[in-house]
């Protein structure tokens, strides 16, 4: 309540880098009583921003005549329940990352910008001055007296009219005062035909879905482990109806690059409810009709990639994260946070339950199932399928590859193409060469802005760093001595050249980034594989989402080496997604499959675990690892990073930030500052202090009293730092 002797005081978090909120008098008088989670419209300087009420205090630190008054509450109701924006609160201060920043990256552009945030439509309809008008029988245009005969059958939608061609009459009309306007809810978005029966589920299926079923109207966190094809997607649907059926919602996260159009129609077949989608490449007006549908619940069902987790949903009752282990859900800039994980506490919050599905879990998800807090579910192998495919590994050292094929690669390649087979061929590495090289001086074109090499990209000729975006013309001889000038070593680019020229007239598809660029890119690349007509199927990691290459019976590995000796302590997890991926894409029913790695290693034993095990062989090996070495998830990490163009000055801040830590690092490893694996990239140094503590709550604690002693010392502006809280690269 208002109070002339008591002012009540808004807390409000506007887009800002700082870590805190602005006290601002409630407005003056009228409007909605103030609640936490609405917008307000507030003076700062000159100028009038949008902030978040974050909370609400009968008074101020500062003085008040220095308070001044917020212009309006722009919203009559908070724009997420409790629970959602609990959630967001509580993600501002785990990820230490300033509550405005957070606020607004979790809404549409336009309501940042203060748009309404219920959808309202423009509706016309015949005026009292209209009707009186119209008795006299005025002359009227043709468009005119169609209009008029249109609103004479009832008030019609002002998008409506303009698609009908009226929008001149309409003004026309309007302008002599015979029509007026109003506004009305918008219509709800077009359900799904929802004309598709569900199959009749698998014993495994019944199984999952039933106890998930029962968990319904409670918090639980779910494993779902099965591979791709083994029904996951089926029992999240059906797990959907039900929740549809009790009259709540479904929020569904996928990775960015899954969400395609035929996972949206397969959604809506099944569905006879209206399914919007949020993701990256939709338009703003497109993000904006989709989150209000939401919000109003018009839209039960929302399938969305990593900041979906923030769309307000009328009455959750499930969450599901597809893939739960793909990094995508970890937004790697600005407010670092991990969509998976949040999903985890906003189930937890709204007491419901959320379902993790994957082929190959992460590490952290599979040490949350033993220590207890996730139950795990399974799905086996597809149905029909013949057996899982044999695994082998090629010995590089014992095999010369030619072009980065190993000879017995070739035969197995040209073996599988006689039997009608297709052949998915598994390089991440875009480009001709990671390297170019000089025979004379031995020289290497380096990228004049990073510590990396350039890639050469022999179609147009063209020098490229893949870290900053420099691109130069390839040179014709060495720059320091003349001499000529070779690519080493193999991108998907080269070994499309040298497959072609090994297996002529054998028809082969390409997929890496540098020939997917648009949108149903890869949807009509890959047509090409499924209708056939391709036979060899190549690319990087884009191929190991969202698809699946049913007729591909050999899958070959060309460079394991990369994941098995990346700088990051991720990176052989990464290595065996991806192969257990891509692999588990191919294949089906009659034809056994088969895959090769190659590897310079043969004998290391992540990748042995991987071939004789499996992967639940390799996480069993990896968690041994980690849990030997103290890493995640038997550890907690955060990482403070700094860059700046003066390398000196980059290490200046992190020592001087290290010192600050001292006294209050309680539980706490504080290590560095290190050099990124990357130490020079687009032409700033990098370097970070790692914090490493056996649990949560000491590093939560240091960070809380520390960022803050950073803040006070005024760094250069020259320096960038930030924080990342739970990082999943610390390289
Ligand atoms: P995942 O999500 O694990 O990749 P899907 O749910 O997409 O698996 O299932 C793979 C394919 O098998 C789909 O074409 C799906 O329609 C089909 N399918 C799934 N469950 C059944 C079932 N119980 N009976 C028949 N077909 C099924
Ligand atoms: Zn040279
Ligand atoms: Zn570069």
């Amino acid at each position: 309540m208002k109070d002339a002797d008591n002012p009540l005081i808004l807390q409000v978090a506007l887009a800002s880098r700082l870590r805190q909120t602005f006290d601002y008098l409630a407005p003056a008088q009228g409007g909605p009583a103030a609640q936490p989670g609405m917008r307000a419209l507030v003076p700062l300087g000159r100028r009038r921003v949008v902030g978040f009420v974050m909370g609400l205090a009968a008074d101020s630190a500062l003085p008040a005549a220095r308070l001044k008054r917020a212009v309006e509450l722009l919203d009559p109701d908070p724009l997420w329940d409790e629970a959602t924006f609990g959630l967001l609160a509580w993600a501002a201060q785990y990820y230490h990352h300033p509550p405005g920043e957070v606020l607004s990256a979790a809404v549409p552009a336009a309501i940042r910008e203060g748009a309404p945030a219920s959808a309202e439509i423009t509706m016309w309809q015949l005026s009292a001055a209209g009707i009186e008008g119209l008795a006299d029988r005025p002359r009227l245009g043709q468009r005119q007296r169609e209009l008029v005969e249109r609103l004479r059958a009832g008030p019609a939608a002002a998008p409506e009219l303009t698609t009908l061609g009226l929008g001149d009459a309409l003004r026309g009309l309007a302008r002599r005062g015979w029509l007026e306007s109003f506004g009305a809810a918008a219509p709800p978005p077009q359900a799904g035909s929802g004309s598709r029966a569900a199959p009749v589920p698998t014993d495994a299926q019944r199984q999952a879905c039933g106890a998930i079923a029962e968990s319904l109207g409670g918090y639980a966190a779910w494993l779902l482990h099965g591979v791709t094809g083994s029904g996951k997607t089926e029992v999240y649907l059906s797990l959907i109806e039900r929740v549809l059926a009790a009259g709540r919602s479904a929020l569904v996260m996928v990775p960015e690059i899954a969400l395609t159009p035929q996972l949206v129609s397969r959604f809506r077949d099944r569905l006879a409810v209206p399914v919007v989608t949020l993701h990256s490449s939709m338009t703003d007006t497109e993000r904006l009709a989709a989150w209000r549908a939401a919000r109003a619940g018009t839209a039960p069902v929302v399938i969305g990639t990593r900041s979906a987790v923030f769309t307000p949903l009328a009455d959750p009752g499930i969450l599901i994260v597809d893939e739960e282990h793909d990094p995508s859900y970890k937004q790697q800039e600005g407010f670092r946070y991990s969509a998976r994980d949040l999903a985890v506490v906003r189930a937890q919050r709204h007491g419901i339950p959320v379902v993790l599905g994957s082929a190959t879990p992460s590490l952290e998800s599979l040490a949350n199932v033993a220590a207890g807090r996730y139950r795990r579910l399974e799905l086996p192998e597809r149905t029909g399928r013949a057996g899982k495919p044999r695994i082998g590994v090629i010995d590089l050292r014992h095999h010369a590859a030619r072009d980065g094929l190993a000879q017995p690669v070739l035969a197995a390649i040209e073996r599988h193409l006689a039997a009608r087979g297709q052949v998915l061929v598994y390089l991440n590495r875009r480009g001709y060469a990671p390297t170019l090289y000089c025979t004379g001086c031995g020289w290497i074109a380096p990228c004049p802005s990073c510590d990396a090499r350039l890639t050469v990209h022999m179609r147009n000729a063209r020098l490229v760093c893949h870290h900053c975006g420099t691109d130069e013309p390839m040179p014709f001889g060495c720059p320091k001595c003349g001499s000529e000038v070779r690519p080493v070593g193999q991108g998907t680019e080269r070994v499309e050249q040298a497959l072609l020229e090994v297996f002529p007239g054998v028809e082969l598809v390409r997929v890496d980034r540098d020939v997917i660029r648009r949108r149903g890119d890869i949807e009509r690349a890959l047509e090409k594989v499924a209708s056939g007509k391709a036979r060899i199927l190549l690319g990087t990691q884009m191929l190991t989402k969202g698809h699946d290459y049913p007729d591909v019976t050999l899958v070959a590995i060309l460079n394991a080496d990369q994941g098995l000796f990346g700088a990051d302590f991720r990176a052989s997890e990464r290595l065996a997604q991806q192969i257990v991926q891509v692999s588990g894409r191919a294949g089906r029913g009659e034809r056994p499959g088969e895959v090769l790695i190659q590897s310079a290693f043969p004998e290391n034993p992540l990748l042995v675990s991987l071939v004789t095990e499996g992967y639940d062989g390799f996480a069993r090996r990896a968690l041994e690892e980690r849990q030997a070495a103290g890493w995640p998830p038997y550890s907690r990490l955060a990482l403070l990073r700094a860059d700046g163009p003066d390398r000196g000055e980059v290490f200046d801040f992190l020592r001087a930030a290290r010192d600050l830590a001292a006294d209050i690092a309680q539980g706490v490893r504080v290590l560095g500052p290190a050099a990124a694996a990357m130490e020079r990239r687009a032409a700033r140094y990098r370097a970070q202090l790692l914090l490493e503590s056996a649990s949560r709550g000491p590093l939560q604690r240091l960070l809380e009293a520390w960022l803050p002693r950073i803040e006070a010392t005024k760094p250069s502006r020259r320096i960038r730092w930030s924080v990342d809280v739970d990082p999943i690269e610390v390289d």
